[in-house]
């Protein structure tokens, strides 16, 4: 099944997909995106990831590229159109095509790109059966890290720096030597007393919206959430560590800086708020 993209008003062979040399989104990073999960069929918590664009556009006086409604159903399609029963769906807004200029164009249109994947559930389910290695770097993004943009230059480095080190993932600690969040993704610890500890979403990270959906998974399992900043020590002495992304779900991180978190194997609380993820999400078949 050839791979399609919806690209402003189209569905279009995704090797032929493109866009406009003058896109924002192109020379300013100036446009937001979002990543479902798609599992068994089903686009995940897609209400919440609508929520957060909207929230996203809101913050850089964007427009909606369509109605909201009319959106969701061309991300059905598109997960249709690609045969996509497990993977992800991904979609991205700019500002749109105009004449390069820092200031915001008037009368343009945003620009609508939407994508879906095939991700065999093995995959990850082999990477949560090992767990992930994550290393720590100094925070050095902007302060709107809340407004989920395409512009992730630091991410893209932090992340590379991550593999050049034979980890996953990159965590990004503050000043104060507080854990903020991954490249991709939310980090958590699991306390000695089973607490699960994850940062406030105020303010210097990204609200996940896995993270969101593990609150209701937590209760669920009667498990407590303390929504606290933690340290590289404090993390590196848990009894579990784990990242969260639409991508990952709940995924053990089995060492941090190149030290074991605890006898250096995903931990029982994270592959339990793994298995009931599914359950408790919002699913819409696609
Ligand atoms: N933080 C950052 C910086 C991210 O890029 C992501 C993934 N988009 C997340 C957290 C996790 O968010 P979500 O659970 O919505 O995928």
């Amino acid at each position: 099944m050839p791979r399609i993209a919806y690209v402003n008003g189209r569905y279009v062979a995704h090797a032929d997909a493109c866009v406009h040399i003058e896109d924002r989104g192109y020379q300013f990073a100036d446009g937001v995106y979002e990543v479902c999960e798609v599992a068994r069929g089903y686009i995940v918590d897609a209400e919440r990831h609508l929520d957060r664009l909207a929230r996203s556009l809101s913050e850089l006086q964007m427009a909606w590229p369509m109605h909201r409604s009319t959106l969701e159903i061309v991300m059905a399609e598109v997960v249709r159109r690609n045969g996509v029963k497990n993977g992800l769906i991904y979609l991205q807004v700019t500002r749109g095509v105009a004449s390069r200029d820092f200031l915001f164009p008037a009368d343009t249109k945003p620009s609508l790109v939407i994508t879906a994947k095939k991700i065999a559930p093995a995959v990850n389910a082999k990477k949560a059966e090992h767990g992930i290695k994550v290393i720590t770097v100094p925070e050095n993004r902007w302060d709107r890290v809340d407004i989920k943009t395409v512009g992730l230059l630091p991410n893209v480095l932090a992340k590379e720096k991550a593999k050049a080190a034979g980890a996953q993932e990159a965590w990004f600690v503050d000043a104060d030597g507080n854990v903020k969040e991954g490249g991709s993704s939310n980090a958590w610890i699991v306390t000695k007393d089973g607490v699960l500890v994850t940062r406030p979403a105020e303010h210097g990270i990204l609200r996940g919206i896995t993270r969101t959906t593990l609150f209701e998974v937590a209760a669920k399992l009667g498990l407590k959430i303390e929504e606290r900043g933690f340290s590289v020590a404090e993390a590196k002495a848990a009894r579990e560590a784990f990242i969260s992304s639409a991508t990952t779900i709940a995924m053990p991180v089995v060492a941090i800086d190149g030290a074991p978190v605890a006898n250096g194997h995903p931990g029982s609380v994270v592959l339990s708020l793994r298995e009931a993820f599914f359950d408790v999400a919002e699913k819409r078949l696609a």
